[in-house]
C-alpha cells in the first residue's frame, strides 16, 4: 500500500518496519558464510539502521551455482511465457502492497525524502515490473528470408546467469530497470545491491518468492564493491553483468569480463548533463523550477542531474534569480519529513568531497550566487546547502567532473553553436535539456547534443518505454527500459533448417 505523506502515518509505518539483514539464496534467508556482518548507518543522523550480512566470495558462489541449477532445469528460462508474465505480475503487485514500506526502506538507508519514493521511485518500480512482464507474450521471433528449402529461425533465448549491481541513489528503481528484463526475459539472477542500501533489494528477494518465482531464480547477496561485486563480475560461471554506478567500476567490470570469461556487461554510468537555455527560451518561471529540479532533485545525487546550466547571456540574469528564488523555499531535513526535498548526503565522506568542489569553485574563480555552506551540522548528518556557481567556464573543475551532489554551475554563451560546443565538451553524454520557443531550432540541437536522452522544454527521463543509457563514457553497450533493454538480456540464435 502506498503511504500517506503525512507525519502520523509515517510515524506508525516507521514503527513497524523491520530490516531483512541476510542474503536471499536460492529461495530463503541466510547468514554470510563467514559470519560477518557490517552496520549501515542512517544518513539523517548517523546512528546505525541495522547489522547486514557481510558477504564474500563463497555466498556468491553459492548463489552462482543455485541461479545456474535454477537456469539449466528450465523451471523459469523454459516457463511458458504466459505462466511466467503472471507471476512477474504478481510479483509487481506485492511490491505495490508494500510500496510504503519499500519507500522507507529506502528514505532511511539512502537519505532519499520520503515524498520522492513514495511519488516516484516505488509507482516507477511497480510500473517498471508489471510493463515488462507484459511484454514476455508480445514479443514475436522471426524467420529469414532464406526461400522455401532452408527456413531458419531467429529466435531469442535468455543469457543465464545475469549478475546485477546497481548503487545506493535510487535503490529500488535501478534494482527494477535491470532485474525487470532479466527475469522477464528468462535469466537467472544474482544481485548485489550497494552496500549503504542493501533493505528494499532484500525484501524484493523474499516478494519475489511469495510471488511465485522459483528458488535460485532471484538471488541477493550483500556486501562490499570490492568483495561481492568483483567476485560476481569476475564468477566463470555469470553469463552477464549489469551494472549501474561510477565510471570508474564500470572501467573495472569490463577488465574482469575480459580476465575472466569475456561475460556480456552493460554499464549505466556517470554524468554531467548540460541544460541548455536559448535566446529564445519560452517562460523563463517554467524553465527555472525545470532548472533547479534537474540540478537538485535527490540531493543533486542522479546520474542524470543537469548540473550545468548553459544560457545564453541575455537571459542568465533574470534565469539566476528566478533559480535562487525557488531553492529557497526547498526546505532541507530529515529525509522522512514529507515536507523536506533536501536529505542529506549519502555519507559524509561523499559530503565532505561535495564541499571540496565547492571550495574548488571558488578557488578556480566562478562567482558564489548561492548556498555554498554545509547545514544542520548537529544532526549527526552531512547536509549541503544547494548551491549555484555564476561565471563558471566550461574548464573549470566543477563543470568538467561528476560532482554527485546539489552544485550547479551556471556558463554564460552567446550563440546556438556555442552552446553545443560547450554542451558537447565533455567525457559525458547521458542526458540533456534545452529550451526554445522554435521546433526547428530546438530540434536542429536536439540532434546536436551527444546525449542518451534529450529532453526538449523540460527536464525528464522519458518512461519505461523510453530506453535510458548513455553516449560516450556515461554508458556501455546497453540501455535501461524499454524493448531494447528487454532484448539485451537475451541472446540471439539462428536454427537453420535443411529441408
Ligand atoms: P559505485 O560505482 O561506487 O558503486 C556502484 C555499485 O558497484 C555498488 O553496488 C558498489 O558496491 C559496486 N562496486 C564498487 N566497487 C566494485 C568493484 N570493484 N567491483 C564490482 N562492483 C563494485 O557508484 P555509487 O557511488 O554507488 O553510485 C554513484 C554513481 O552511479 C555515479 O557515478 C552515478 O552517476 C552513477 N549512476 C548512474 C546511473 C545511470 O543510469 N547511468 C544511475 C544511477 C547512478
Amino acid at each position: 500500500m502506498s503511504l500517506k505523506l503525512e507525519s502520523n502515518a509515517i510515524r506508525a509505518e516507521l514503527a513497524r518496519i523491520q530490516f531483512r539483514t541476510q542474503a536471499f539464496i536460492d529461495g530463503r534467508f541466510s547468514p554470510a558464510a563467514g559470519g560477518k556482518t557490517y552496520a549501515v548507518p542512517n544518513p539523517a543522523n548517523g546512528r546505525p539502521l541495522a547489522e547486514v550480512a557481510a558477504c564474500e566470495r563463497a555466498d556468491v558462489d553459492r548463489a552462482v551455482a543455485a541461479a545456474r541449477r535454477a537456469f539449466e532445469s528450465g523451471v523459469w528460462s523454459r516457463m511458458n511465457p504466459a505462466d511466467r508474465k503472471k507471476i512477474l505480475l504478481k510479483f509487481a503487485a506485492r511490491i505495490e502492497a508494500h510500496a510504503g514500506e519499500i519507500a522507507l526502506l529506502d528514505a532511511l538507508s539512502a537519505g532519499k525524502p520520503i515524498v520522492d519514493c513514495v511519488t516516484i521511485d516505488l509507482p516507477d518500480t511497480v510500473h517498471c515490473l508489471a510493463w515488462h512482464a507484459e511484454l514476455i507474450d508480445k514479443l514475436y521471433e522471426r524467420t529469414a528470408p532464406t526461400g522455401p528449402n532452408n527456413p531458419a529461425l531467429i529466435v531469442r533465448e535468455p543469457i543465464g546467469v545475469v549478475g546485477v549491481i546497481v548503487p545506493w541513489n535510487f535503490p529500488v528503481q535501478m534494482t527494477a530497470w535491470k532485474i525487470g528484463p532479466a527475469l522477464a526475459a528468462g535469466n537467472s539472477v544474482v544481485l548485489k545491491p550497494a552496500k549503504q542500501t542493501p533493505f528494499s533489494a532484500i525484501r524484493l528477494a523474499e516478494l519475489a518468492a511469495e510471488a511465485g518465482i522459483p528458488d535460485g531464480v532471484f538471488n541477493v547477496v550483500p556486501g562490499l564493491g570490492g568483495v561481492v561485486g568483483q567476485a560476481i563480475c569476475r564468477h566463470g560461471d555469470v553469463d552477464m553483468a549489469a551494472f549501474t554506478g561510477s565510471t570508474a567500476v564500470g572501467r573495472e567490470l569490463l577488465r574482469y569480463s575480459a580476465e575472466s570469461n569475456l561475460k556480456r556487461v552493460i554499464l549505466e554510468l556517470g554524468g554531467k548533463s548540460p541544460q541548455v537555455v536559448l535566446a529564445d527560451a519560452p517562460d523563463l518561471d517554467g524553465v527555472a523550477a525545470h532548472v533547479v529540479n534537474a540540478a537538485f532533485w535527490n540531493m543533486g545525487e542522479n546520474c542524470s542531474s543537469g548540473s550545468r546550466l548553459i544560457v545564453h547571456r541575455r537571459l542568465k540574469e533574470p534565469l539566476v534569480e528566478r533559480l535562487i528564488g525557488i531553492v529557497k523555499d526547498w526546505k532541507t531535513g530529515d529525509p522522512v519529513d514529507p515536507e523536506t526535498r533536501m536529505g542529506p548526503m549519502i555519507e559524509s565522506s561523499h559530503g565532505e568531497k561535495v564541499m571540496g568542489y565547492i571550495a574548488t569553485g571558488s578557488k578556480e574563480g566562478a562567482v558564489l550566487a548561492h548556498g555554498g555552506r554545509r547545514l544542520l551540522p548537529e544532526s549527526g548528518g552531512f547536509y549541503v546547502e544547494t548551491t549555484i556557481f555564476d561565471e563558471v567556464k566550461n574548464s573549470m573543475t566543477i563543470a568538467r567532473e561528476e560532482i554527485f551532489g546539489p552544485v550547479l554551475a551556471v556558463i554564460p554563451v552567446e550563440s546556438d553553436e556555442e552552446a553545443v560546443a560547450v554542451a558537447n565538451d565533455t567525457p559525458y553524454g547521458l542526458a540533456a535539456s534545452l529550451y526554445s520557443k522554435d521546433v526547428g531550432r530546438a530540434h536542429r540541437v536536439a540532434r546536436a547534443l551527444r546525449a542518451g536522452t534529450v529532453s526538449v522544454n523540460c527536464y525528464s527521463e522519458g518512461d519505461v518505454t523510453t530506453p535510458f543509457g548513455g553516449f560516450k563514457e556515461s554508458g556501455f553497450f546497453g540501455r535501461d527500459k524499454s524493448v531494447y533493454a528487454h532484448e539485451q538480456y537475451s541472446e540471439l540464435k539462428t536454427i537453420w533448417l535443411q529441408l
